[in-house]
């Protein structure tokens, strides 16, 4: 099975005004992907994608990667790993050129599935067709009234879980999980994402009034850098400790691991190295007697291959679905992800089992990646009136 053509689309999707969302990192108005589409000499397609800058994105695929995949053998997913990696090595390793290889990665196992007639997570040696899944939201709003008939409204929808975001102020953190966990009653998992945005003694501090509030984890307190204060936050509050969806690479976990900063790994395959590395980083998982949930912030290729490693891995907790309505989540693969009673289906087609619908890729198409229209994307920011302030954080009696 040879690769004949390597297809690039970058979309850019802009929220109506009313759907635009607040969160630590400013006014979300727009968001981005990028989508790797391989074409092969049997006919089969695979499809991946990347969360990442797109001109960054076109610069490694098109710039390297593209020459290196066509004509190669699209069953040989790890040398194809291993030379793209070793390729982009001198600028890569962490950051943009692991996510363009994650996109083709993803892209090669829908294919390896396709041509032996077996969904991934059945390769991979798993054999359950779901997979838990969890709403992604609860972004900053106005009153804790609004995010506890947000929260009640996904209950409604078949979650057993959801995830809010914090680091606000102080008083708003804890009004917000106090609404939010009434709303949602005690027998439903509540996680908190603080956004990078705590120091050592007030993540303390939230940590107990988190473990009180029986929290089922407690996201990202830290900057991804501050490895020293996830280790020292770690065990030292009745929470778990997640974080890693900033993290790349088998050796990033590694340390993340090795230092005993999280209990939680959060790889996601649209950013870290496709899945050839997040099983890696399940297995290590697995050895370190640490759990696994995947980020997911970008569309529904990346849920769905997120979701067949977590399914396949005897660690894996369970993936995130983005509730802010976008049609990257909504309409990619024609079909919305429905969850019932906590979990997404999976199914038993061959490869990741979905089919991009060619009428968004052309809606939604950005007709320059390296041109991007100011804005803020959720995780990048272009043009200055998009620039977050910069708001300090109020901590309680201060
Ligand atoms: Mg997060």
């Amino acid at each position: 099975m040879r690769i004949e053509q390597v297809e690039i689309f970058h979309l850019c999707f802009e929220y109506p005004e009313a759907q635009r969302f607040r969160y630590a990192g400013g006014v979300c108005t727009a968001r981005l992907t990028s989508i790797v589409r391989l074409r092969t000499d049997t006919g089969l397609v695979g499809v991946g994608s990347a969360y990442s800058h797109p001109g960054m994105m076109d610069l490694v695929l098109r710039g390297q990667l593209v020459d290196l995949l066509v004509g190669e053998d699209a069953t040989d997913v790890e040398g194809l790993w291993d030379r793209m990696y070793g390729m982009t090595r001198w600028y890569g390793r962490k950051g943009a050129a692991m996510t363009a290889i994650g996109a083709v990665d993803v892209a090669l196992w829908d294919l390896r599935g396709k041509a032996a007639g077996k969904p991934v997570y059945e390769l991979l040696g798993g054999s359950d067709s779901t997979c838990p899944a969890y709403a992604s939201n609860l972004l900053w709003k106005d009153s804790p009234e609004e995010l506890a008939e947000e929260a009640a409204g996904y209950v409604q929808a078949g979650f057993l879980r959801m995830k809010m975001r914090l680091a606000r102020t102080e008083d708003y953190d804890r009004a917000a999980v106090l609404a939010v966990r009434e709303a949602i009653g005690p027998d439903r998992d509540l996680m908190v994402d603080a956004s990078m945005r705590y120091h050592p003694e007030l993540a303390k501090r939230m940590g107990d009034f988190f473990a009180e509030q029986g929290v089922f984890w407690y996201e990202e307190p830290f900057a991804p850098e501050d490895l020293d204060s996830y280790v020292g936050l770690r065990g030292k509050v009745g929470v778990p400790i997640a974080a890693g969806e900033n993290e790349f690479g088998l050796q990033g976990f590694r340390e993340l691991a090795r230092t005993g900063a999280v209990d939680i790994l959060q790889p996601d395959v649209s950013r870290c190295g496709g899945l050839t590395e997040t099983w890696r980083v399940l297995q290590m998982a697995e050895e370190h007697g640490l759990r696994a949930a995947t980020h997911t912030w970008s569309d529904a290729i990346a849920v769905i291959a997120n979701a067949h490693a977590i399914s396949a891995s005897p660690v894996g907790i369970t993936v995130e679905i983005d509730q802010t309505r976008t049609p990257f989540i909504d309409e990619l693969i024609g079909r919305p992800l429905t969850v019932t009673d906590g979990t997404i289906w999976l199914g038993k087609a061959p490869g990741l089992g979905i089919e991009l619908d060619d009428d968004v890729l052309e809606r939604y198409r950005l007709p320059d990646p390296l041109d991007l229209p100011a804005g803020s994307y959720s995780d990048m920011m272009f043009g200055r009136q998009h620039l977050p302030p910069v708001l300090p954080y109020i901590e309680a009696g201060a």
